[in-house]
């Protein structure tokens, strides 16, 4: 079995996330979809240890529930913070973050996206090797 095969039992109803926006394994399940009366777009995201998403902004802002496994959040010049399940972040709309696993754990949370048909995320360049390995400082 391969590294890729060992790392990726992908969670039920849940697809691959884009390796254009993702860096390392993760997984998207979508809980509930576009167009729903709510407005919110929710999914449930598993990140493989060490995978994280770009980058990004959320033009309604966005919250993200801790489900399982221990991973990070970071806004842009600030120290990344630990999640874990049953802790809640809220992101303020337009302020550049990204969220993914430690190194050492997996990692699961729900996403809620507000005013969806707004807008969701705007993607921005990758985490780099080098900011990832200072969010374990
Ligand atoms: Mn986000």
């Amino acid at each position: 079995m391969s590294d890729e095969e060992k790392n990726s039992a992908a969670p039920a109803g849940a697809t691959r996330a884009p390796a254009d926006y993702f860096t390392g394994v993760a997984w998207v399940k979508p809980l509930v979809p576009a167009n729903d009366p709510t407005d919110c777009v929710v999914g449930e995201v598993t990140f493989e240890p060490d995978a994280r998403n770009n980058w990004h902004t959320h033009p309604n802002g966005q919250v993200l529930v801790a489900t399982g496994g221990t991973g990070y959040y970071q806004e842009k010049g600030k120290p990344a913070q630990l999640l874990h399940p049953g802790e809640a972040v809220s992101i303020a709309p337009n302020v550049v973050h990204w969220h993914g696993a430690t190194a050492y754990s997996r990692f699961t949370h729900i996403a809620i996206n507000p005013a969806a048909s707004k807008g969701v995320v705007v993607w921005l360049e990758r985490v780099t090797e080098t900011e990832y390995q200072a969010a374990h400082a």
